[in-house]
């Protein structure tokens, strides 16, 4: 039993409006447990909705799911389409006349022909009624093992028919007994590529499924499960997530809504440590990112924008003869602004970010994309990385990557330092 989604309007092919019934629905299916492998889009003519749905029973589905054409209006066609595809003749349904006379009676509207058009449905299918619009669905079994729900385009009519008809409807056949339930391992410094070789053997698994994808910044797997309920589902996930974790090893950095800012303050928070930072090319970035993590205040003291030499200088206390010998893009610097705003702010750590964003200012010996970053710590910790994030990267690219990268290379350290 496999259902599918067929959403139906030229406006959503052409772009003007965003497919949101696709992702109600979507979310709505895994919380019933109803399998789903695959979703349309298709315009409103008749001959193309014919081949979706011809499309989606030659592959199985078995409950099919329409939004949108069930207005009065002759681009309108669901309906129509769908009754001729299973060769069945419409008929006025009394009941839904009746309610669409109402419905513009009790507005003082005046009804043209066209909207009894809403009124007809094929032979033997039951009304999904519209308890907001004027545009009715239906729950119809033009054959044995294959259910079609419709359901008009506006997404507030939509999702209010789901939920008080379609889903008792659904529970009734005994659907939404059975949860889906989704895991997400976060990953970084290793690519989407590398990681699936990694955990090769886990991706054929069936329940619970795991597929990676690339994301900015990071790669992550997602592990879904099939159960009877959520605790359940977390049972099945549980040790293959503990398997892939102990695999990916310091790659795996956090699952769910974990961010790498979000465990970097855990770990310094344990620590009992505080942190500080000092931006160059990323302006600020990188104090963004940890003070978005609520309660950053127990660790994060803050930090200085110090794009300027002079700033590095004055502020930081950055020599200036480190500066000439070596460029304001060098390790040396970046550790010398590390350890000048630990040192300025009094916390355990500090981080130092300089480099070229781009799209000017790269050399052959210094191009765009090279960053430095440079980790003050306690015991006289000092260790700086070297970045090379390419001159194909754009300039917001860079600095959102050298931030993410001086967390993660932080979070490192860390980890590293805890397990001496
Ligand atoms: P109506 O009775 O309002 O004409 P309908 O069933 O004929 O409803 P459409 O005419 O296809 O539905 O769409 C009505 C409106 O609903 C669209 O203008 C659009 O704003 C919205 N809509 C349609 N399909 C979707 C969708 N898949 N996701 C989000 N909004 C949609
Ligand atoms: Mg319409």
């Amino acid at each position: 039993m496999t259902a599918e989604l067929i959403c139906v309007g030229t406006e959503l092919l052409l772009g003007e409006i965003l497919n949101t019934n696709v992702q109600y629905l979507a979310q709505e299916l895994a919380d019933l447990g109803i399998p789903h492998y695959h979703q349309s889009v298709v315009g409103d003519n008749p001959e193309r909705i014919k081949q979706v749905i011809e499309i989606a029973i030659n592959r199985g589905a078995s409950i099919l799911i329409f939004t949108g054409g069930l207005g009065p209006t002759p681009d309108d066609l669901t309906t129509k389409t769908i009754a001729d595809y299973f060769q069945t003749p419409l008929v006025e349904n009394r009941e839904i006349r009746a309610d669409i006379e109402q419905k513009f009676a009790a507005r003082g509207m005046k009804m043209t022909a066209n909207n009894l058009q809403q009124a007809f449905l094929p032979v033997g299918a039951q009304v999904l009624p519209n308890p907001t619009g004027t545009a009715p669905g239906m729950i119809w079994q033009p054959r044995n093992n294959l259910l079609l729900l419709t359901f008009p385009g506006v997404p507030s009519e939509m999702s209010s028919m789901w939920q008080g008809t379609a889903v008792p409807y659904l529970k009734e056949l005994g659907w939404g007994r059975e949860v889906i339930y989704s895991h997400t391992l976060r990953f970084r410094g290793i690519s989407e590529s590398a990681l699936a070789t990694k955990v090769e053997s886990f991706l054929d698994l069936t329940n619970p499924t795991v597929a990676p994808y690339a994301s900015k910044g990071e790669v992550r797997l997602r592990v879904c499960a099939r159960a009877n309920s959520g605790h359940e589902a977390q049972k099945i996930i549980q040790p293959v997530a503990q398997q892939i974790k102990e695999i990916a090893g310091l790659d795996y950095f956090g699952a769910d809504q974990d961010t790498l800012a979000s465990v970097v303050g855990a770990l310094l928070s344990q620590a009992g440590e505080t942190l500080s930072v000092a931006e160059s090319c990323t302006g600020g970035g990188l104090g963004e990112m940890i003070t978005a993590t609520p309660g950053s205040s127990a660790y994060f003291q803050g930090g200085v924008i110090a794009y300027s030499n002079q700033v590095k200088i004055n502020l930081l206390g950055v020599n200036p003869d480190t500066l000439e010998q070596y460029g304001a893009v060098s390790p040396q610097v970046a550790l010398e602004m590390a350890k000048g705003i630990s040192q300025k702010l009094s916390t355990t750590w500090g981080i130092g970010i300089t480099g070229i964003a781009g799209p000017d200012g790269g050399t052959a010996i210094k191009p765009v994309g090279l960053v430095y970053i440079g980790i003050a710590g306690p015991d006289g910790i000092l260790n700086s990385l070297e970045l090379k994030l390419g001159n194909k990267r754009d300039r917001s690219s860079i600095r959102y990557l050298s931030s993410c990268s001086a967390l993660d290379n932080f979070r490192r350290e860390l980890i590293l330092r805890n397990e001496i």
